[in-house]
């Protein structure tokens, strides 16, 4: 028994005063609660509620924002544990799945994105007239690039928006998923892979035409582009973003899970200190 935490004061049943509540709500979070954890009186779930040192005790409490009660931040074991622990063990492995996936798929789209807009631009388009009334378009495939068209622009500036669209959406997921990070390395995560993503891709494109190994840096380097603009915008604004739309979309007594949101950003969820 050498966690000070352990040996807990049972806390008091009685609801704390609106002074008391004060005096707690001003002492300084130290971490958050990160697993879900549920009020011993209203059954409010804790999770990511502040975890704040009792000044006279010592003890790491939580106090539950729907009724007031003080619990100990450190576990107590139920007989449901050993379950919630081997379903956490679930999510977990799920959570990773879910990433690796989500990894996976922006590579995917920026590697496919990019192969498809070389492809075109290497493909000219001809509308042949065969008799008086059908027409055929014939597509020819190139070795070099073909004289770009109006419709080539138009591709190539829709697969940069929806790339940069990839990289919003994924950056927004990261800061949101990953809101204990700090910015610089959500910097490195909206950057890093793309760049490795478009270096791998020139690296194989290069081998396989070498005559257009000079060309080809525009469309790979303009679609990690897209994917890096999208994503850094993402890292400056996505967790406002998600805050605006919890506001808009979220009942407030719903709202107390999603208090990370605000915290990570060292702002309150109105409501939060009351
Ligand atoms: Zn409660």
């Amino acid at each position: 028994m050498n966690d000070p935490d352990a040996a807990v004061i049972a806390p008091s049943p009685r609801p704390t005063t609106h002074r008391e509540e004060a005096a707690f709500n001003d002492l300084p979070i130290l971490a958050l609660v990160e697993t879900d954890r549920y009020c011993d009186q209203c059954s409010h779930n804790l999770l990511s509620q502040a975890i704040r040192r009792d000044e006279r005790t010592g003890v790491l409490l939580v106090r539950c924002p729907e009724c007031g009660r003080l619990h100990p931040a450190a576990g107590t074991a139920t007989a449901v544990r050993p379950w919630l622990h081997r379903f956490a063990v679930i999510l977990l492995l799920l959570w990773f799945a879910t990433i690796g996936f989500a990894v996976t798929m922006v590579g995917m789209a920026q590697v496919g994105l990019t192969i498809a807009i070389m492809e075109e631009l290497t493909t000219s388009t001809r509308i042949v007239n065969i008799t008086g009334t059908s027409t055929t378009v014939v597509r020819t495939q190139h070795r070099t690039p073909v004289a770009q068209t109006r419709d080539h622009f138009w591709m190539v500036l829709s697969t940069r928006v929806l790339l940069g669209a990839v990289g919003f959406i994924a950056m927004t997921a990261s800061v949101i998923a990953f809101h204990h990070w700090r910015r610089w390395a959500q910097l490195i995560l909206a950057t890093g892979p793309p760049i490795v993503v478009a270096s791998l891709l020139w690296i194989g494109f290069a081998y396989d035409q070498p005559g257009l190994m000079a060309w080809s840096i525009r469309p790979i380097a303009g679609s990690a582009a897209a994917l890096i603009v999208g994503g850094l915008i993402a890292v400056l604004v996505g967790r406002m973003v998600a805050r605006f739309m919890v506001i808009a979309l979220v009942p407030p007594r719903m709202r107390w899970p999603l208090a990370f949101l605000w915290i990570a950003d060292g702002k309150t969820l109105s409501g939060m200190a009351a």
